[in-house]
């Protein structure tokens, strides 16, 4: 029989558990570091109430501590102020009112504005700025030329958002091409807040421009990209010497990045090689019977990989689940080397990257 008293006490001290206030807690992820450089998990396109966000700009700094980001940069818009009956047409006010913030929470804040004209020349962020209210002008070129001189780093973003390109493929104009030509244009947004652009990785390799995936978020983090537990916002993958806002600047200007979107990386083969074999081990055969040599390959990363084409006499396809150790299974005839596309990892329009284990 259960004593009531000792009933009732459980469920007080329950309840009294339950009340304490829980602290906010930040997000871990595993990603492997590249020879000499850390991964840094960047979001490099938010907004704000000081352009069409919803959002108060120190919400930006608490949502990224909570996802475990390294960098941000809000980027309201320079030529659209919906919410400007409440909130006075600041440039800056973004970055005033975070910079504090986000120095105390371990977030490096990069000053940043979106350039927003019609298709073309599309949506562009200037990053690393120094005063945004200077690239209020007319002329777009005139602006572009102003981000420059204050040193910014120029991000042409979705390319083929519908709303500008109703068949979804991005098309380098003029404009675009004169940007190049001046040494105006630094990167392109592969990935934005749901869609990609496949031809993007195209124009980057040509161009030698950093690949770029970021949330463009102008309401809640949290109430997106909440498909699973390991769901995650959409990331530029920065690598950079050291952890600061200098580092990123430099690395971006090099185009050492990749994107990180749901299940899937995509970017510059080189990189996305380096990474991937950092994020797993492959281990010696364990045993081996009459026919089969048994062997052990580890993912220690958060990213699930699919193996795919494997060559004839070893197995033809293998999922490295994240966080996990698989084991493999190979005939003692095969002698060669595993090779393997890798289907999750983007490498251009219709490539993925071929690996040898
Ligand atoms: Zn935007």
């Amino acid at each position: 029989m259960i004593n009531r008293f000792h009933f009732i006490r459980a469920v007080l001290i329950f309840g009294l558990v339950c009340s304490l206030p829980l602290a906010a807690q930040r997000r871990v992820y595993n990603l492997p570091d590249l020879e000499g450089r850390l991964t840094l998990k960047c979001d490099l396109h938010l907004h704000t109430v000081f352009s069409d966000g919803e959002v108060w700009p120190n919400v930006r700094v608490a949502e990224a501590w909570r996802d475990g980001l390294d960098a941000i940069a809000i980027t309201d818009h320079i030529e659209y102020q919906p919410h400007k009956a409440y909130v006075p047409t600041d440039h800056n006010a973004a970055w005033k009112l975070t910079e504090a913030a986000a120095r105390e929470r371990n977030i490096l804040l990069i000053q940043g504005a979106e350039i927003t004209r019609k298709m073309p020349p599309g949506h562009f962020n200037a990053l690393f700025i120094s005063d945004a209210t200077k690239l209020d002008q007319p002329d777009f070129l005139n602006v572009i030329e102003e981000a420059i001189k204050q040193g910014a780093f120029i991000l042409w973003n979705h390319p083929g958002w519908k709303a500008q390109e109703p068949d979804g493929i991005p098309k380098l104009y003029e404009i675009h091409h004169q940007l190049l030509e001046k040494g105006w244009m630094h990167g392109i947004e592969f990935y934005n807040y749901d869609e990609y652009y496949p031809l993007v990785l195209e124009f980057c390799k040509t161009y030698k421009l950093a690949v770029m995936g970021n949330s463009d978020m102008h309401g809640l983090i949290s109430e997106e990209y909440i498909k699973s537990p390991a769901d995650h916002r959409p990331m530029t993958l920065v690598f950079a010497r050291e952890r600061s806002s200098e580092s990123v600047r430099e690395a971006l200007f090099q185009g050492e990045t990749l994107v990180w979107f749901g299940e899937q990386l995509a970017g510059r083969e080189d990189l996305a090689h380096a990474f991937f074999m950092k994020s797993i081990t492959v281990g010696k055969p364990f045993f081996e019977d009459a026919k089969n040599r048994f062997m052990e390959i580890t993912n220690h990363s958060d990213i699930p990989w699919q193996l795919i084409n494997g060559v004839a006499g070893a197995p033809a396809a293998i999922t490295l689940p994240a966080h996990a150790i698989t084991r493999v299974v190979i005939a003692k005839t095969f002698t060669g080397a595993l090779e393997y596309d890798v289907k999750n990892i983007l490498t251009g329009e219709n490539t993925v990257l071929h690996g040898i284990l």
